[in-house]
């Protein structure tokens, strides 16, 4: 049967049907390897050099992604800021820059120190409003449109078809940032864009035990020779132990997202009932803003990223990430295990993040233990801290 015949969910549960030739080994071996030696002839064996550049493991990765993402390639970096950062880096000098007010904190310091330096030129569109990003779209000028969906902080939704579409009448590429929904359910390049961009640190990892991030994209995009480049230059690929993992990871997604999707659906419809709930922020639901463009461009689950506003101040917030006994306080997301942060106290006061906000990472673990932690750390701390 030919490849493409099968869904992705079926070729990336076989690891693109590897089986080793030599051994039988159902699982693709970790060739850990700085270099590689040439044949008599003095040719490379299998276009491999040097592992700053590739290696086959990483390739491995690398294919079943860009399969899920109906790309057709895909580069795995050793964290998603440094797959980002190449992006950026590969833009001509004084690149007008247009990414999203709200998203990945992080994203957002590195772009603002880059301007300050002038290396770009910087603006800002509030996530989720279409008009305000075409207003900051400058024809000819602007080379890069970045956004977040589903968005960190309140989880907003911005429109990717519509984003492409005026990202490309202006000459710019549009990267999204679709860390918070992986390709089992959201395809940003099936939608019009240009790079998809990912923390595979998050779902696609899905196991809280290595970073990486990884750039999808079609073959006709003019940045990529340029973005591999600075990867071979920056020597920010991810090693061969950590694409292993990945792959183990890779296998697995599409159930891990599915009962994360299922886990938080309930989660978010039990507590946006509670009285010691201000609101649920999840774009699951039909409450959320974003919820009807969300429906469109992610058909297969809403996954497990919420925020939850309670009744209270900071004081309480903070108090309940304490009391929590399931939940993790940790950063990070899309692990099989669940967590819990006031993300005020990571992301700063500039962030915009309320300061009654927990923001949840629903896991795997069984709805019923999820649902009774968080209910007693709202039952132990008060709402008139
Ligand atoms: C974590 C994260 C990043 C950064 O990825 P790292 O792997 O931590 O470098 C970027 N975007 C989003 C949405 C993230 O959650």
């Amino acid at each position: 049967m030919k490849k493409n015949a099968l869904a992705p969910e079926t070729l990336a549960a076989q690891a693109l049907r590897h089986i080793d030739e030599a051994t039988g080994s159902v699982v693709p071996p970790m060739l850990a390897t700085s270099t590689f030696a040439r044949d008599e002839n003095y040719e490379l064996r299998d276009g491999y050099i040097y592992a700053r550049y590739s290696g086959p493991t990483t390739a491995h990765a690398e294919d079943i992604i860009a399969t899920l993402e109906d790309g057709d390639e895909s580069l795995l970096f050793n964290s998603g800021m440094s797959a980002s950062v190449a992006v950026v880096e590969s833009l001509p000098p004084q690149a007008h820059v247009v990414a999203q007010g709200m998203m990945y904190h992080i994203g957002t310091q590195w772009l603002q120190r880059q301007a300050s330096r002038g290396v770009i030129a910087l603006d800002h569109f509030p996530a989720g409003d279409i008009d305000a990003l075409a207003a900051q779209i400058q024809p000819g000028k602007t080379k890069l449109v970045w956004i977040e969906t589903p968005a960190n902080g309140d989880w907003s939704i911005t429109d990717i078809a519509a984003a492409a579409e005026l990202a490309h009448a202006a000459g710019a590429v549009l990267m999204v940032d679709s860390t918070a929904a992986p390709p089992c359910t959201q395809k940003p390049l099936d939608l019009g864009a240009d790079i998809s961009f990912h923390s595979a640190t998050k779902y696609m990892g899905g196991h809280s035990d290595f970073t990486a991030g990884v750039l999808s994209a079609r073959a006709d995009l003019n940045l990529w020779t340029e973005i591999r480049d600075v990867r071979g230059f920056q020597g920010t690929i991810l090693p061969a132990f950590e694409a292993w993992l990945l792959i183990r990871s890779l296998r697995t997604l599409h159930i891990r997202y599915a009962q994360c999707s299922r886990n938080a659906m309930r989660f978010a419809t039990h507590f946006a009932a509670h009285k010691d709930v201000e609101a649920v922020l999840y774009p699951g639901m039909p409450t959320h803003t974003g919820h009807d463009v969300a429906a469109k461009q992610m058909k297969n689950g809403f996954g497990g990223m919420m925020s939850i506003l309670i009744n209270g101040n900071a004081g309480r917030a903070l108090e309940m990430a304490k009391k929590a006994n399931l939940f993790i306080p940790a950063t990070s997301l899309g692990g099989v295990e669940s967590l819990i942060e006031h993300r005020r106290t990571v992301a700063g006061p500039d962030s915009g993040i309320p300061e009654n906000l927990l923001r949840m990472s629903i896991g795997i673990e069984h709805i019923d233990d999820l649902i009774a932690d968080f209910e007693q750390a709202l039952a132990t701390t008060s709402g008139h801290a």
